[in-house]
């Protein structure tokens, strides 16, 4: 391995992930923070999705601590923690802390800070963060209901959350070049400046920066900063050109969806294949509760369906008949009924020979993956932006793209399937 990534979320994972896969590097995905002694699967980079944006800061650091020791044992030459590209976090964290933890294990001299994603719009200049044209206090953002952005200044940001000194590469130094960025960090560490945050405008930028951190052990930021890494492992002559796989090698077998996003957009791309022909059942929630309906009965009517065309088992409803199960059931009750209910109907579809799956919800997602006992992924094609197909490396013969609810055009679940052979 090449570069380890430990990331702060699910999608951020992904994100991160895609974008290695797209410069070229054989990328795999493990959920969680893997166990003591756990042996992380061969690629060129690996990236562990924690769930550490938000827990309380001393666990954040242990997983994101137990996520280093793996990847330095599966030989990472690099590790980077990625966060989101709008700096989610507290005045207490995680950021910080996490970053703390990582650069003393690491020995790290000093570590960037660049968030910077220009392709979604986040920019940095004088060390401001900008989302699209405000800066981040004045986006949506500002009323985040867990991680409120109320700054946007990445020094004043990161400060609070380290007692480390942070300091500044300005807009002019990055423009003039790699050689120049890394003369400033050497001036900065001079200085006792252990955190480095780097303006970033453009994709440029993001190549000059990621040349300027060859040899960094350390590194911390969004997916963008991601992209000018791989250049620096084939200039070590450690990576060949690749280009981004274009279709995934599927096993051979039979193709389902399943939905538990309530999401509209996940309700366009139910309506589109519905259109399309695939044949479809709905999840009752108050009967799942009730007994009245079975996962096994679910599994047996999908399984009986010709095989030419996916089956859909789907939950998703619209928010008034949501509430009005919410109201019956209890919300989180609700939530927990449909969860188990596709986590056995996954289990029960793969032992049926379902190879292929699509599944749509971030929660639900959640639900299958760990019913399935699955913690390791191989990143394949993306069907649309922030979704790949993956490949289950550590459980069944089995490819799964799991799709956060908004995303995906409204022929996600039509197309996709042309990207597997
Ligand atoms: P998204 O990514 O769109 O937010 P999630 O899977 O994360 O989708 O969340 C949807 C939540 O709603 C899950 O907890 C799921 O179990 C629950 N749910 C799905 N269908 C229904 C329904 N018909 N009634 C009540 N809750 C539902």
């Amino acid at each position: 391995m090449l570069l380890g990534v430990i990331a702060d979320d699910m999608t951020g994972a992904t994100d991160v992930a895609l974008m290695l896969n797209r410069a070229g590097m054989r990328t795999v995905q493990v959920i969680g923070a893997p166990r003591q002694g756990a042996t992380l699967p061969d690629a060129d980079a690996v990236v562990v999705a924690l769930k550490s944006r938000t827990n309380p800061v001393a666990e954040a650091v242990a997983d994101s601590l137990a996520a280093c020791e793996a990847l330095l044992a599966a030989g990472a030459r690099q590790i980077l923690f990625k966060y989101c590209s709008t700096f989610d976090s507290t005045a207490q964290g995680n950021i910080g802390p996490v970053a703390d933890a990582l650069m003393q294990r690491l020995s790290a001299e000093t570590a960037i800070v660049c968030p910077a994603f220009p392709a979604n719009g986040r920019s940095i200049y004088q060390g401001y963060l900008f989302v699209g044209a405000v800066p981040l206090h004045e986006s949506s953002m500002k009323d985040h209901p867990l991680t409120p952005m109320r700054d946007s200044n990445l020094m004043r940001l990161m400060g609070a959350q380290t007692k480390a000194a942070v300091g500044h590469v300005d807009y002019a130094t990055v423009l003039a070049g790699a050689e120049a960025v890394k003369a400033r960090y050497a001036r900065l560490a001079g200085e006792g400046v252990r955190y480095v945050v780097t303006d970033a405008l453009t994709n440029d930028d993001l190549m000059v920066l990621g040349a300027s951190v060859a040899g960094h052990r350390l590194l911390t930021g969004g997916s963008g900063i991601a992209m000018g890494l791989p250049q620096n492992f084939r200039a070590d002559g450690l990576l060949g050109e690749r280009a981004a796989p274009a279709s995934l090698s599927a096993p051979s077998g039979r193709a389902g969806i399943l939905s538990g996003s309530c999401s509209a957009a996940t309700r366009g791309q139910i309506a589109a294949a519905t259109a399309a022909g695939y044949p479809a059942l709905k999840l009752d929630p108050l009967a799942l509760a009730s007994g009245a309906q079975t996962p096994g009965a679910l599994v047996d009517w999908a399984l009986a369906q010709p095989a030419q065309a996916p089956f859909l088992l789907y939950s998703s409803d619209d928010p008034a008949e949501v509430g009005a199960i919410q109201q019956k059931l209890g919300r989180d009750r609700a939530g927990e009924v449909v969860e188990h209910a596709f986590a056995e109907i996954a289990r029960r579809l793969v032992a049926g020979g379902v190879t292929r799956l699509l599944v749509a919800g971030g929660e639900t997602s959640g639900a299958v993956v760990q019913g399935l006992g699955v913690k390791t992924l191989a990143i394949g094609p993306e069907i649309d932006p922030g979704v790949p197909w993956t490949r289950v490396v550590d459980g069944p013969e089995l490819v799964v793209a799991l799709k956060s609810g908004n995303f995906g055009a409204p022929d996600f679940f039509v197309k996709a399937w042309r990207l597997l052979d």
